[in-house]
Order: structure tokens, then C-alpha cells, then sequence
């Protein structure tokens, strides 16, 4: 197998080579987004410097090599997937994107009054907020599934809630603040048992895991580019063909067309018809520079590195005293959520920013999660196979001095007016 070399992947971050005044960043915030390889801003600049223009479209060799580039990026999204048609991939510009795409298409489609929509009590907002908006315009009832001590959901509950009434059972593959990989393939197995509909939101997953959405026999998946070291403004909906045959279009204009008349408009095939206006395309060109790194032979070996950072990282954290996690056990991926007793969660951060440590404090778009645990917000630290054993130690120093209290006044002082 081959080895890996975090320093080695590093160097591929231009962002984490540029030093501040006092120190190199370091960066503890990847699930909300990773950072960007220099072949993907190099594969997006040199789009628009030497190969920009419109896909799809004009009779010209520039559209037809914008379009080769472009597409080509689908058919390797369909590998790392392993989608069994190119047709199954959607471009959309995030996970948010295609999971409205979803809800307003299946959702207000297909669901009817009295069915019932099915998420967890760990869902990111934005796969709660477009099944309450659905379940609200159609009189559906949306079921929550509730989490176990462990932070993934409870099958047994799972069991008794998910029943005939059931449409779409729609939930997280790895929880953005526990880190947690929840049980879908009995979750998938169990909704089919009642002929119910599934979507896996996979945006904390896909950096993380190999993903196969022909094993998983998922309805839908969905991703984000800029969470697996990709540009922002692109995202991907894997849908089943037939299913996405059979739903009406999401947005409507240009390219999402067959044929337009004042008398009658037919759809385009798919992928088109999910793909009104112009999409981005350097965007998508950028992704298609990364996705190697998930497709060598190294990706296994970067994973188990992860493995090993994350253990570290949980064994080091769990010796502090105040350092109270969410819910029991280590992250299966390096998404650590905690509080520290006795201090608000943004001292915390604003004190290890002062250091030069990136962290999220608050309810990381998750607050019916937060507030089921009776919390307003927690500190979050998630790492990439680009941070070091190092990195993790430097951050156990600073944050074990913060709790201890070893802070020069001036510190104490800029952190009790901020919080005033
Ligand atoms: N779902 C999960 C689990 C997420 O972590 C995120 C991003 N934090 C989203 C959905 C939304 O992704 P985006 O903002 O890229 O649309």
C-alpha cells in the first residue's frame, strides 16, 4: 500500500505555506470548508485565461473544449461514486441546492397530505428547513429521528417511526457537529422495506469516506465541492434515473429546454433539464482537479492517517478536565464538538484565534441538535489529513492554558470587553 506523508499533501495548500505575523495558520475548521489545492485555483484561472467560453451551446471549438472540460468532470464525479449513469449527476451550486432542488421537485410533487417525511434530530439546517417548508405547503407531518448516547440514530426508535405513511426518509451520512457516521445502509434497508424515498445529505462524508451509491442503493446523495478541497459554488445531486425522470424541473429558462413556444415548452433530457442557465463552469472544471486525490490508490492510506489524528486528538482533549464532549465516545472522523465548563464557547475561540488557531464556536447551522442537548453552542475543531500531530498539539497547549486560567491579563481583558 502506499504510504502517505501529510507534509507532503500539504504542500499542495498554498494557504497553509503564507504565514501571519507571528505564526503559521493553523486550520481546525475544515467541516465548514477545506482548503483549495493550487491545481484547482490553477485549473479555474487557466479556464477563463485559455479556454472560456459557454458550454453546450455555440457551433465554436472554444464551446466545444469548454464542454469537453466540463463534462468530463461528470463522468469522473459518476466514478467516485460509482453512479451507473453520467446522467445521474446534477450540477447544483451546494448541498443547500440540491437538497431545495429535491424538496421542491420530488417534494412538492410527490408528497401528500398526511404522508410524512422522516430526518434525524441531527440534521444541518439545511436538510430540515426545506422538509418543514415541503411538509407545511403539502399538509405533511415531518417525524424526527432521535440520536442515541452515542450521537448516531437510534434504529430501534427508527424501527417504530419510520412506517407506511412514510415518503422520503432524508438524512445525514456523517453528523457536521458530532463527527458521527450514522447506520444508512439499515436506514436505506428499512425505508424500502415501507417503498419510502432516500436522501443522504453526504457533505461531511465524501472527504472522508469511500462512497458507493449503487451499494448504498440510496434515492439521492448529496455533496459539496468546497468540503473536499474544490472551489465554492459547486455541489452535485446523484439522483436514481428514473426517479429523476420522473420529477418536474427545478428552476426553469435556458439549456433546461427542448423546445420553446408561446404555445408550449418541452424539458431537455437529463442531466439538462435540472440545469437551467449557465452553470459554473470553472467551478466544476476546478472540482475535476481535485478528485484524485479521492480516486489514488493514496486516499486509503491519507484515511487511516485521519484515523490515527483523530484519536490523538480525542485521547489529548479527553485529559482536560473542563473539556466536556457533546455525546460519548471519539468522532469516527476528526469533528470534535465540546464545551468547556465554566466558559462561553466564542472565549474559547476568540482566545485560540488570538493563537492563530481557526475553530468554530456557536450552533454550526445545526441549532434543534444543540438546543436538544440543552446547549446554545459549542466549540468545534475538525481537521483535514493536511493538519499535523503537531498542529494538534500546539492547540491541546493553548487551550489547556485557556482553561486553567494561565492567561496574561491583557488576554482576560480584550476577552471580558468582547463578551460585555
Ligand atoms: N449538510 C451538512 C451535513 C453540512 O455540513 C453542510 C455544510 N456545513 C451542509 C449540509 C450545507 O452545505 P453547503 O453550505 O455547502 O450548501
Amino acid at each position: 500500500m502506499k504510504t502517505f506523508s501529510a507534509t507532503e499533501f500539504r504542500k499542495q495548500f498554498p494557504l497553509l505555506q503564507t504565514v501571519s505575523d507571528s505564526d503559521n495558520v493553523i486550520y481546525f475548521d475544515n467541516a465548514a470548508t477545506s482548503q483549495k489545492t493550487l491545481a484547482v485555483t490553477n485549473a479555474s484561472r487557466d479556464f477563463y485565461l485559455k479556454n472560456n467560453a459557454n458550454v453546450h451551446r455555440a457551433s465554436h471549438f472554444l464551446s466545444a473544449k469548454a464542454t469537453k472540460l466540463f463534462e468530463v468532470v461528470r463522468t469522473k464525479v459518476q466514478r467516485l461514486i460509482n453512479a451507473k449513469y453520467e446522467n445521474e449527476i446534477i450540477w447544483t451550486k451546494g448541498t443547500t441546492e440540491a437538497i431545495n432542488l429535491i424538496a421542491q421537485s420530488y417534494g412538492l410533487s410527490f408528497i401528500k397530505p398526511g404522508d410524512e417525511i422522516v430526518i434525524s434530530a441531527g440534521e444541518h439546517h439545511a436538510n430540515i428547513v426545506p422538509w418543514q417548508h415541503v411538509a407545511q405547503q403539502v399538509g405533511a407531518k415531518l417525524i424526527i429521528l432521535p440520536l442515541d448516547e452515542k450521537g448516531i440514530i437510534d434504529l430501534h426508535e427508527a424501527k417504530q417511526l419510520i412506517s407506511a405513511k412514510c415518503k422520503l426518509v432524508a438524512i445525514n451520512h456523517i453528523s457536521n457537529v458530532l463527527g458521527k457516521i450514522n447506520p444508512i445502509k439499515e436506514l436505506i434497508a428499512l425505508a424500502k422495506k415501507h417503498s419510502a424515498k432516500t436522501l443522504i445529505d453526504g457533505a461531511q462524508a465524501i472527504a472522508h469516506l469511500p462512497v458507493d451509491v449503487q451499494e448504498l442503493d440510496c434515492d439521492f446523495y448529496v455533496f459539496s465541492a468546497h468540503k473536499m478541497y474544490g472551489p465554492t459554488g459547486v455541489g452535485v445531486l446523484y439522483g436514481k434515473q428514473a426517479i429523476l425522470e420522473s420529477m418536474p424541473p427545478y428552476q426553469f429558462g435556458g439549456e433546461m429546454i427542448k423546445k420553446v413556444s408561446f404555445t408550449g415548452t418541452s424539458y431537455n433530457e437529463l442531466p439538462h433539464k435540472f440545469e437551467a442557465g449557465t452553470p459554473n463552469i470553472a467551478g466544476v472544471v476546478g472540482l475535476g482537479a481535485c478528485l484524485d486525490i479521492f480516486i489514488d490508490k493514496q486516499f486509503l492510506p491519507m484515511a487511516e492517517y485521519e484515523q490515527q489524528l483523530c484519536q490523538y486528538l480525542y485521547q489529548k482533549l479527553s485529559k482536560i478536565e473542563q473539556v466536556q464532549f457533546l455525546v460519548n465516545g471519539c468522532p469516527d472522523i476528526p469533528v470534535f464538538s465540546f464545551t468547556c465548563s465554566g466558559f462561553h464557547h466564542q472565549d474559547v475561540a476568540t482566545y485560540l484565534d488570538s493563537k492563530g488557531i481557526a475553530v468554530r464556536a456557536g450552533h454550526h447551522c445545526a441549532m434543534p441538535l444543540l438546543e436538544g442537548l440543552g446547549l446554545d453552542g459549542s466549540i468545534r475543531v475538525s481537521l483535514a489529513p493536511y493538519n499535523t500531530f503537531n498542529e494538534v498539539d500546539f492547540f491541546i497547549e493553548r487551550l489547556s492554558e485557556f482553561c486553567l486560567g494561565e492567561l496574561n491579563e491583557k488576554v482576560q481583558e480584550s476577552l471580558a470587553i468582547e463578551s460585555d
